[in-house]
């Protein structure tokens, strides 16, 4: 049996991953679930899986889960908390793979544990290579790690690269990657109705349904220029060879462009369990419970190109990639405070970009040197961002 941790089970990409997980109760199990505060998804979670170990992230929520569980007569599964708590599952002999599905920064320190621990990472954390990226895939090559990505653009990359592909594009023959974007809910908008979008309109995704985090960064287009900075860090690549395409179906999931012409593109039904279970598997396919592409359903398949009027939040990632050091770590880090406080419903939607673009002009970037420079320059960013709230 292969034990996997699934770090943040409870969200989108948990949910997933245990129906994917579920599919295949023969060969997988879930060794270790972790949440942050969601106690009753949790206990529903652990009365199905039966993990040896459940994690919450907040102190009372353990305490909470730990009662609850013992009422159950659930007493087998050890309740751990905190931070720790995440690092242990993540880092445990009895995980031979981790899913990384924490949302945002929290995910960083546990996702780091597992490359050190070198284990099989299905990656969907993407905020945790935007803030490390050069310490993060240091500690994946140096503890024999393996990356999987499970961001579904990532993962259609990874299948349309070469299998033996070894960091360099150029020697694999590779022009470009053509990043594809949905667009989101605002794609055609008119660009004056942005200032007044609530948190419940950028939460309404044309094509996926996921975490509130993820949604509102896809409807500002800061989830794409994330996704830039991820595939750099991934695939070895500059910024300029990425190319955002908008491709409002999802159905083309990214594509590699070759020196011959060739176009090497993934295609699916937009659905998670595909990259879930291609990443889980590789190099074997394992049925995901994902319905069939059907072409005659689509008919159709546009491009366009991004505009970065619409979508400031695409240009601050580019620009922040191409700084390098720790400004990426700085434009996720003020990202975090201002979709936060969007969802709360204390910032404009419009506003988001300005207090990223602000912070980024009063946090100077640094060379990355340390794990601990990469969290001050975060710490750093979320005080400024936060006083720009004010
Ligand atoms: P979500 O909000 O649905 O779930 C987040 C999970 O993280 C939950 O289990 C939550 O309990 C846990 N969590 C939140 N804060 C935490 C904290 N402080 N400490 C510990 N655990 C915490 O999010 P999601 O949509 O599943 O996204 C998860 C990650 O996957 C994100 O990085 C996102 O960018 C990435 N991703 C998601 C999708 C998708 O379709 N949902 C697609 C691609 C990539
Ligand atoms: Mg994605």
């Amino acid at each position: 049996m292969i034990g996997v941790t699934v770090l943040g089970s409870t969200g989108s990409i948990g949910v997933n991953t245990l129906d994917v997980l579920a599919r295949h109760s023969d060969k997988y199990r879930a060794v270790a679930l972790t949440a942050n505060k969601d106690v009753a998804k949790m206990l529903e979670q652990c009365r199905a899986c039966l993990p040896d170990y459940a994690v919450m992230a907040d102190e009372a929520a353990a305490e909470t889960l730990a009662t609850e569980l013992h009422q159950a007569g659930l007493d087998g599964i050890t309740v751990l908390s905190g931070e720790a708590g995440l690092v242990q599952v993540a880092s445990m002999p009895e995980a031979d793979c981790v899913m990384a599905a924490i949302v945002g920064a929290a995910g960083l320190l546990p996702s780091l544990a597992a490359a050190r621990a070198g284990k099989r990472i299905l990656l969907a954390n993407k905020e945790a290579l935007v803030m490390s990226g050069k310490i993060f895939m240091d500690e994946v090559r140096n503890n024999n790690a393996l990356l999987l990505p499970v961001d579904s653009e990532h993962n259609a990359i990874f299948q349309s690269m070469p299998a033996d592909y070894a960091g360099d594009l150029t020697r694999s023959g590779v022009r470009q990657i053509l990043l594809t974007a949905s667009g989101g809910p605002f794609r055609s908008c008119d660009i004056s109705e942005l200032d007044a979008v609530t948190p419940e309109q950028a939460c309404a995704h044309p094509n996926w349904v996921m975490g509130r985090k993820i949604s509102v960064d896809s409807a500002t287009m800061m989830n794409k220029g994330l996704e830039v900075i991820e595939a750099c860090w991934l695939f070895n690549a500059e910024p300029s060879q990425i190319q955002v395409v908008i491709h409002p179906q999802s159905v083309i999931h990214s594509m590699v462009d070759y020196v011959d012409g060739s176009v090497l593109a993934q295609l699916g039904s937009p659905d998670m369990r595909t990259p879930i279970a291609n990443a889980l598997a590789w190099p074997e396919r394992v049925e995901a419970g994902v319905n069939k592409l059907n072409l005659f359903d689509v008919a159709r398949l546009d491009f366009e190109k991004p505009d970065f009027e619409r979508f400031p939040c695409l240009r601050l990632a580019y620009e922040a990639m191409q700084q390098g050091g720790t400004a990426s770590a700085i434009l996720n880090a003020a990202n975090e405070i201002a979709v936060d406080a969007f969802l709360n419903k204390h910032l404009k939607f419009t506003a988001i970009a300005s207090v990223v673009e602000k912070t980024m002009q009063a946090v100077s970037s640094e060379t990355v040197t340390s794990l601990e420079q990469v969290l001050a320059a975060d710490a750093e960013a979320r005080n400024i961002a936060r006083a720009l709230l004010q």
